[in-house]
C-alpha cells in the first residue's frame, strides 16, 4: 500500500481499489462505493461512510470486521451473499437485512441523495441512527 500511495502522489493519478477491508479503504481512499450483488448501494466520501453508514449492508460490513481495540467475535451478516444474476424483484439485500419490510421485498430501491450521499435503501431515514449503533 505504501508503494501504491507513493505512486499515486508522485504521478498525480487516481486508483480504483477493490477490497472488503473497510478499515484499509477508509484509510487510503477519498471516496467509497459499497457494492452488493453487482449494484452500488451506497457511495460518498470514505470518512462519512466509515463514520456513519447509511445502508444496512455497509453497517454489516463494519460490524463484521475484526477489532484491534477489543477482544470480541466479529458479528457476521446472516445468510449468504448473492450474485447479480440471482437478484429477483425487490431489494437484493432484503433476505439478509434485519430492517426489511414488505416494500423491500416487492420494490427495488433506487439510489437517492441522503445526507449528501447516494444510498439505495427505502428506509434509510428511519434506520440511520440504528445503523450507527450497530456499526460501532
Ligand atoms: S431497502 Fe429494505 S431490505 Fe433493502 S437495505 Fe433498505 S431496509 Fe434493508
Amino acid at each position: 500500500m505504501a508503494i501504491l500511495l507513493e505512486q499515486i502522489r508522485d504521478r498525480n493519478v487516481s486508483m480504483l481499489f477493490v477490497t472488503h477491508d473497510l478499515d484499509l479503504a477508509a484509510a487510503v481512499t477519498d471516496r467509497l462505493a459499497v457494492m452488493y450483488a453487482g449494484t452500488i448501494v451506497e457511495s460518498g466520501t470514505s470518512a462519512e461512510i466509515y463514520q456513519r453508514p447509511l445502508h444496512p449492508y455497509t453497517a454489516g460490513l463494519l460490524q463484521s470486521r475484526p477489532s484491534t481495540a477489543e477482544v470480541r467475535r466479529p458479528i457476521a451478516i446472516p445468510g449468504r451473499p448473492i450474485a447479480a444474476y440471482e437478484a429477483e424483484q425487490g431489494c437484493p439485500f432484503a433476505p439478509r437485512c434485519p430492517f426489511a419490510v414488505d416494500r423491500c421485498r416487492a420494490e427495488r430501491p433506487d439510489r437517492r441523495t441522503v445526507e449528501g450521499r447516494s444510498v439505495g435503501c427505502h428506509r434509510v431515514e428511519e434506520i440511520a441512527d440504528q445503523l450507527m449503533e450497530r456499526a460501532t
